[in-house]
């Protein structure tokens, strides 16, 4: 077989600042060992994040200058509006800045105290947007989700058994809304089959739930479908796509991931009396219905890059990039998260450095050393993001998974950059004995990974 090469050409360039092992180790002091809060120019590899970090393509730079700025009821919104119809057939489509306003508005309305919303897994800011209009927010992904080695095509399926007695056990009035994130982000960008979208959605309909999805990663999800779900081999990701949205009453949908674009969001449903109450919060917070919160060149944007996600060619790069990844990774014998997911590679801390304990943050370590002998930009998703303490005992209560997420930006690295970036992996990882663990000089009551300040815990 050869090489799965780029479908594309490079039309415009952005230069990479080279910095020295000196020069990083002094920033990363300076920056509290957080990445968070490293100058993008000091980064030589930034795998932060996939999101908002895309290279948008020609087609979507010719939409840039199309952008109908009119304040309402522009050109602009209509295309943007009729493509994410054609996909989604949902009724109603507001537009938001980002996927966490989307969140932000469903959660202000349904979300209140008393109120349990499940998901396979919710991704940080969905929780955090429950838990801030004192919702509970329940995890039911399925065990083997859990559990880094374990191989499954679809571990980010919910455990459907989990779901219905959670239904039960907390009573259908107090459950306002039940959630899927396709792919799954915070559980490793694992995909959910489409027997278990339908398995929820049946499940929501006999309750009389409303079902949405967390749509960020629909693309990769549909792809992985069409790759490993028997009777979908010869469907295209699109008829895959729409397949999934049909099941769903609703989606909030980050635009910075899976519509290849650099700011953007959506939330949609079907339910009229929902999208109004939706409104009246937009025009408060975002804006007026037809823009919430962008401009109208940024919905031109969206709509050509909802084409060009659902692009096979592309996808298969895409998929194959992470693929790659991982199989240097399985000759060096680096623990990471398997099989590979859609849009990183999480590599499994507590396997990596076995000898810092979770509560000095192993993955942080691991982050950390990637930045000084690299100049990589990775994120811890593990006890930093998600661990807890308890109120009562004042325990600390880490989560399943300490994981460092190096995530691929979308079109923006080559394979070389890709090449660079194992060699550091595999030189932290010879070493990986000397790391030492951290422990927080700082931490903000929510989202705390974005602004902590560390010290080396000796
Ligand atoms: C990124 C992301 C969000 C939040 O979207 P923003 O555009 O960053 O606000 C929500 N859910 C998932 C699964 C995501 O990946």
């Amino acid at each position: 077989m050869k090489t799965i090469i780029e479908p594309f050409r490079i039309k415009m360039v952005e230069s990479i600042k080279m910095t020295t092992r000196e020069q990083r180790e002094k920033i990363i002091k300076e920056a509290g060992y957080n990445l968070f809060l490293i100058d993008a120019k000091d980064i030589i590899i930034d795998l932060l994040t996939d999101s908002g970090t895309s290279a948008m393509s020609d087609l979507q730079w010719a939409g840039i200058m199309q952008g109908d700025e009119s304040y309402a009821g522009a050109r602009s919104f209509h295309r943007f509006y009729d493509k994410v119809f054609q996909l989604t057939k949902f009724k109603h489509i507001i537009p938001t800045h980002q996927g966490r306003a989307a969140e932000r508005i469903l959660f202000e309305i349904l979300a209140n105290e008393g109120k349990f919303i499940p998901s396979n897994t919710h991704f940080d800011t969905t929780r955090a947007n429950i838990e801030y209009n004192k919702g509970a927010a329940a995890d039911l992904v399925i065990e083997e989700g859990k559990n880094p080695e374990a191989i499954h095509p679809f571990k980010g399926n919910i455990d459907l058994d989990k779901l219905e007695n959670f239904i039960n056990e907390k009573g259908v009035e107090n459950i306002p809304i039940c959630m899927l994130t396709i792919t799954n982000n915070s559980g490793g960008g694992q995909p959910v089959s489409m027997e278990n979208i339908r398995g929820t959605s049946e499940i929501c309909k006999k309750y009389g739930i409303p079902f949405f999805l967390d749509a960020c990663r629909f693309a990769e999800n549909s792809y992985f479908i069409k790759m490993r779900e028997p009777g979908y081999e010869n469907k295209s990701c699109r008829e895959i796509a729409r397949e999934i949205f049909s099941y769903a009453d609703g989606c909030t949908m980050s635009a910075k991931k899976d519509a290849l674009v650099n700011i953007g969001g959506f939330l949609a449903m079907n339910d009229d009396d929902l999208a109004l109450q939706a409104r009246n919060v937009l025009i408060v917070t975002e804006g007026f219905p037809t823009y919430g919160g962008l401009a109208g060149r940024d919905l031109e944007a969206i709509a050509q890059g909802l084409d060009e996600i659902l692009d096979e060619d592309y996808l298969h790069y895409r998929i194959r990039t992470v693929e790659y990844m991982g199989e240097r990774l399985d000759k060096m014998g680096v623990p990471y998260l398997k099989p590979t997911g859609g849009h990183a590679i999480y590599l499994d801390a507590k396997a990596f450095a076995p000898h810092i304990p979770v509560e000095m943050f192993p993955g942080q370590a691991i982050a950390v050393e990637l930045y000084r002998i690299g100049g990589i930009r990775s994120c811890e998703i593990g006890g930093i993001m998600f661990g807890k303490t308890d109120p009562e005992t004042g325990q600390y209560l880490p989560p399943d998974l300490e994981l460092v997420r190096l995530a691929f930006p979308r079109r923006v690295y080559t394979q070389s950059h890709f090449d660079y970036v194992l060699e550091v992996i595999e030189e932290v990882y010879q070493n990986r004995k000397n790391l030492p663990g951290y422990k927080f000089t700082y931490q903000a009551p929510l989202l705390r990974h974005f602004t902590a300040q560390f010290e080396i815990a000796l």
